[in-house]
């Protein structure tokens, strides 16, 4: 009946035609974790390599060339844009940022690699990329300065007719900091907005979401009012070609017997998903198709990306190639083992780099696990230090009582075998102990030269890796320093003093016989 009285007024009043069925042409990325060059699984290559997929070069054209063909082409981006190469460690989204805009997106929503620097990297890029960002289940006080930029869910039009896309992410965000942001559950936060948008007469729901291809399943079947989830954070490659290697899936997936169509391109930019929908005036999906589309040299490069990216690139090996130091001696490991067992030069060096610049704290503790190679002597350069300590890793002072510390020092030993890595085994400056392999006992633990005393708080400096209960120790609150671990590293290093360091053998085995 209601459609009958629409039709006449509008028949009688303007003579307007029949809403129709609407195409839209859906592209999309997700994940594409700072992945400025193409590669491959041996890493980064030029712009003109046969064997390797992804780049932004390559990204920008496909992009503008489907919005130039079809400017009706609503282009999305499902999170995890920070985080993944040297570009993002070393120039953080200073050529990312020119980059992402030069993309007509449309929307995107947050990952949870977008928090790894705090809030302030966030906040530095998404308040000034012109793409709107979607979050339903986010609430960010108004204090957060990040609240004014996230919106739950926006309306777009295409021919007429309004879509509304609802935008979702991880409840594993890492807010560090102590950030005022919440999480709310994932499917009544976007059960609220599709009653707001159907309450608008909206019948199209888009779920940009960074949430895993697991939970978008289960989204989907829960509320099947969800028409695309245009999904990330599993790195899930949907294609349509098998003999692609890490093929999750078709391209699109279906759920509720085809009426939702779940949509994500892997990760890096290797592939960029284009899904063709036309959609009912009742809003049902009548007909799709559309596949991941590799981004091989055949989709050809954006001249003003690539010229962005040069200069990146130029930037990180002027970073890269800076010397740090003329080391006379080198630092390695011991036993012939290329990593920190037990008594480990290298790893007593950092954790004595580190008490250098805090000589407030009674001690530092380190995981070995972090320490990734050694350093021979002579020239010292920032991309060795680089992989000596990869990690951006915020260097944190913890409190522990003469108890605690020793149930760390007693964790670090409890992976322990005579020939294993093991990456919990602490090494440590203003601490020494000894430990047994068999039994795993520690003994004659000192600190600063006395006896530890168990009732007494110590101040220790470690990394935010350790506080946060990574290797699986306890997790203690932490203040922060405002360094990472690698800075410090490079600014004690700096100091020539510090190039020669006399082997206290903090870590001691006692054989058992
Ligand atoms: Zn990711």
């Amino acid at each position: 009946m209601k459609k009958i009285i629409f039709l006449l007024i509008c028949v009688l009043l303007y003579g307007c035609k029949q809403p129709e069925n609407l195409k839209i042409n859906l592209i999309h990325t997700n994940d594409l974790h700072t992945h400025l060059l193409p590669f491959n699984e041996y890493g980064d290559c030029t712009i003109d390599s046969q064997n390797c997929l992804g780049g932004f070069a390559r990204i920008t054209a496909f992009m503008l060339k489907e919005k130039q063909e079809n400017p009706d082409s609503i282009i999305l981006d499902a999170g995890d844009r920070f985080t993944g190469t040297a570009f993002y460690t070393l120039t953080k989204s200073r050529y990312l940022l020119p980059l992402f805009e030069m993309i007509p997106y449309d929307a995107a929503t947050l990952g949870n690699h977008e928090f790894d620097d705090n809030l302030s990297e966030t906040v530095h890029f998404i308040s000034r990329w012109h793409t709107p960002i979607l979050a339903a289940n986010i609430l960010s006080s108004s204090k957060e300065p990040i609240s004014q930029y996230i919106k739950p869910s926006m309306i777009i039009e295409r021919n007429g007719r309004k879509i509304g896309i609802i935008g979702v992410t991880t409840p594993e965000i890492n807010i560090l900091g102590g950030a005022a942001i919440e999480i709310t559950p994932i499917k009544q936060a976007v059960e609220t907005e599709i009653k707001k948008l159907k309450n608008q007469g909206i019948n199209i729901i888009i779920v940009l979401s960074h949430i895993s291809l697991t939970q978008d399943i289960k989204l989907a079947k829960a509320l099947p009012d969800i028409d695309i989830i245009v999904g990330g954070h599993s790195h899930s490659l949907l294609i349509n070609d098998k003999s692609v290697v890490h093929r999750r899936g078709e391209y699109p997936m279906t759920v509720n017997g085809g009426k939702t169509l779940i949509v994500s391109c892997g990760m890096g930019g290797q592939y960029v998903g284009k899904l063709q929908a036309e959609f009912n005036t009742d809003g049902e999906i009548i007909n799709y198709n559309g596949d991941a589309v590799a981004m091989n040299i055949d989709i050809g490069a954006d001249s003003a990306a690539v010229k962005i990216i040069a200069d990146a690139q130029t930037e990180l090996n002027n970073i890269l190639s800076e010397k740090i130091v003329e080391l006379p001696q080198s630092y390695g490991y011991t036993d012939g083992t290329d990593y920190c067992s037990q008594e480990c030069p290298i790893g007593e060096y950092i954790a004595y780099l580190l008490a250098q610049e805090h000589p407030e704290v009674d001690g530092v503790i380190i995981n070995s696990g972090a320490i990734r190679s050694a350093l021979p002597h002579g020239t010292v350069t920032f991309n060795q230090i680089l992989e000596l300590y990869p990690y951006d890793n915020p260097a944190v002072i913890i409190e522990l009582s003469g108890k605690e510390l020793k149930k760390f020092l007693r964790h670090g030993i409890t992976h322990y075998h005579k020939r294993g890595k093991t990456n919990e085994l602490l090494q440590t400056a203003g601490i020494r102990y000894e430990f047994t392999v068999d039994d795993k006992r520690i003994e004659n633990i000192s600190i600063k030269g006395k006896p530890l005393e168990s009732d007494k708080t110590y101040r220790l400096l470690t990394s935010m890796f350790i506080a946060n209960g990574g290797d699986r120790y306890p997790q203690k609150t932490y203040t922060e320093t405002g360094s990472t671990v690698r800075e410090i590293i490079v600014n004690q290093m700096k100091n020539p003093q510090n190039s020669v360091y006399q082997l206290e053998h903090n870590v001691q085995i006692i054989q058992n016989n």
